[in-house]
């Protein structure tokens, strides 16, 4: 037989029979600590377990890479594989009255889909999460076996597993992989970790309703979630989380805040916003005109629906048809419900001949789009169907690229900056394999981002070949302080829509040149960034952005007169105040204010009454010396502008 070279990389090379596995050259060619930490390897692109056979790889110099639980691809095999645990154990439990479908790992866990008649309770997670553990302390392996498709499929047909044998008749391949964990079979390409002793910390999170691929024509089945970590620390610091998250929950918060709802009557992911909600929103969106003022944007305002021609030209209806809504008849003229803003700034644009000399345009909107989306994927303020995207169109020439970059990401992080969004990943998408466009122009366009970003001292990612079809791209995703990603800004080049709608200036030359179209939003959208503010903030706002700064209240009746004058002068000074003079204790006054999370409480007695002040007690239940109304007043200012210069 002969000698396979094996190298880890960066590391020890060693000659190893054939017929030796992974394990066995892991094994003699990593430090006992690193080995025990290691569940697969990596062979060029592809992952393989490590009781597979070095010969069956096919290499004379196999380069390994070890792959260990520390590492994101190591913890993603752990949970796919505790997901083949957790099959197991539901099969050993219910295993007459149910059938298996699939079960992949995610962004934090795993999960397996199940058709079964009885829904799954929380008195079935603990049973199945003792069954589990019995499968962790029997340190059985998972097994490989690679088979033909017809005896995969005779094989699941046996088992009356319907789902399998729809998923291998789809593979194209003439073999495919099994795994055998004990007595439970899947199909699986792999890998997993060598056996269930390295299963060890996991937690079984909920039961969901997925249709079979998805689709809503198929079988509704039960989704169990789980989730599982290399050690019992970072278990718990999840489980923490989840649970500050469920708090957090905008839905929830939206609710109790009275910030917004969404009616069944008017219909799925279409916000309705009340009172204090719509009055966050505007003091967004104020702040956010403002600093485009300062910034040297202008303001646009556009319909909301445009002949269905318009969305010809610019390509929608072909690549963008499944996410617009169905046209409309009006006097015999088709006309469409806009998902984007641009045909329309492209319009203001082209309606008078442009010179070099105005260059750059920058026009902004507060853009209301709507655009589809499955009922299935709506939620709360987070997926709709209709949202007001904090859209801006830049056109400018090949030469001020650059700047114009620079100037959007330092507006941008401002922005982000004074919400209370200081921790991001910036990613720079480039060329993709389709594309519109000269190589030229993509080139030089890509440095041109590249240098902004570098020039700004800021830290990026390459994501290679994710940009759009029509242009490179900086996204920006920023982190909550719970430590979850959300992707909001992005700013995008455009090769594709100046070419279509025939957008031109004079040049200097005197001649017709393209400009360069930029577009971008910062805040995404804002429905969807108030999601994410409630969440972040947990509904307790900052006081420039609290929707009631304070609320002020009596202690008795007698005070009724003086509280109402206060709340009149305070009102008037622009701070934004309510009043609650009912006839209740004023600890049940206080601990209501509290709940919805009231910046300041201003509590009125005799004794303030006669002194003309009021006295200040903050959300935290810190309670502040008697101040004057007017410095009352001045403190709540000096605060705003403290963020808001
Ligand atoms: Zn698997
Ligand atoms: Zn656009």
């Amino acid at each position: 037989m002969s000698e396979i070279n094996v190298q880890v990389v960066d590391g020890e090379q060693k000659q190893f029979p054939g017929d030796a596995t992974v394990a066995v050259a892991i094994a003699e060619l990593l430090s006992n600590k690193q080995r025990k930490q290691t569940v697969a390897a990596g062979v060029g692109d592809t992952l393989v377990d490590l009781s597979v056979r070095l010969d069956s790889l096919g290499l004379d110099t196999v380069e390994l890479r070890p792959v260990t639980l520390s590492s994101d691809e190591g913890l993603d095999i752990l949970r796919h594989s505790t997901a083949h645990l957790m099959a197991k154990a539901v099969m050993d439990i219910y295993g007459p009255d149910l059938k298996i479908a699939i079960g992949p790992s995610i962004d934090d866990g795993f999960y397996y889909d199940f058709d079964r008649m009885k829904p799954f309770t929380p008195e079935d997670f603990e049973a199945i999460e003792a069954k589990m553990l019995e499968t962790v302390r029997g340190g059985i392996p998972f097994e490989r076996e690679v088979v033909s498709r017809a005896e995969a499929i005779e094989l699941f047909e046996k088992k009356g597993e319907l789902y399998k044998v729809e998923l291998i008749k789809e593979i194209e391949d003439d073999t495919v992989s099994l795994y055998q964990l004990g007595d439970f079979v899947d199909l699986c390409r792999g890998p997993h970790v060598p056996n269930s002793s390295f299963l060890q910390v996991y937690k079984l999170i909920k039961v969901a309703g997925a249709y079979w691929r998805g689709d809503e024509k198929n079988a509704m089945l039960q989704r169990l979630y789980g989730t599982a970590f290399a050690d019992k620390k970072m278990l718990k610091k999840y489980l923490n989380d989840l649970e500050e998250a469920k708090k957090r929950d905008h839905r929830k918060l939206g609710k109790e805040l009275n910030l917004f709802t969404i009616s069944d009557q008017v219909g799925p992911g279409l916000i309705l916003w009340q009172p204090k909600g719509a009055l966050l929103r505007k003091l967004i969106e104020d702040y956010w005109k403002d600093e485009h003022y300062k910034h040297d944007y202008e303001l646009l305002y556009t319909p909301h629906i445009a002949k269905l021609d318009l969305w010809k030209t610019s390509g929608h209806l072909d690549f963008y048809n499944e996410n617009m809504f169905s046209s409309m008849d009006i006097d015999e003229v088709q006309y469409q419900l806009k998902p984007m803003n641009c045909p329309f700034h492209i319009a203001i644009y082209n309606s008078q001949m442009r010179s070099y000399r105005e260059f750059p345009l920058r026009w902004c909107e507060l853009g209301t789009v709507y655009r589809y989306e499955r009922t299935g994927v709506l939620h709360g303020l987070m997926r709709v169907r209709g949202f007001t995207q904090d859209d801006a169109h830049i056109f400018c020439r090949p030469d001020q690229l650059e700047d114009e970059i620079s100037n959007i990401l330092e507006l941008n992080l401002k922005i982000l900056e004074t919400f209370g969004f200081d921790q991001y990943d910036i990613y720079l998408s480039t060329r993709p394999e389709k594309y519109v466009g000269s190589d030229e122009h993509w080139e030089k366009s890509t440095d041109a981002l590249k240098q902004a970003l570098e020039k700004r001292g800021l830290e990026y990612q390459l994501d290679p070949g994710e940009g759009v079809f029509y242009g490179p791209k900086i996204d920006i995703k920023i982190k909550d302080v719970l430590g979850r990603s959300w992707q909001c800004s992005t700013i995008q080049v455009d090769f594709n829509l100046p070419e279509r709608f025939e957008v031109n200036y004079i040049g200097e030359d005197g001649k017709e040149h393209q400009p360069i179209m930029i577009h971008r939003a910062l805040m995404g959208s804002l429905e969807r960034f108030i999601g994410v503010l409630i969440e972040n903030y947990a509904g307790a706002f900052p006081i420039w952005l609290a929707p009631v700064q304070a609320r002020i209240m009596n202690i008795t009746d007698a005070q009724s007169e003086y509280c109402k004058k206060v709340y009149r002068e305070l009102r008037q000074s622009g701070i934004r105040i309510e009043k609650d003079l009912r006839n209740e204790k004023l600890n049940y006054k206080i601990r209501e204010a509290q709940l919805t999370k009231i910046p300041y409480m201003l509590v009125i007695g005799d004794r303030e009454v006669e002194s003309d002040t009021v006295t200040v007690r903050e959300r935290s239940g810190k309670n502040l010396p008697p101040m004057s109304v007017e410095d009352f007043a001045t403190k709540i200012k000096d605060e705003c502008k403290a963020v808001l210069g």
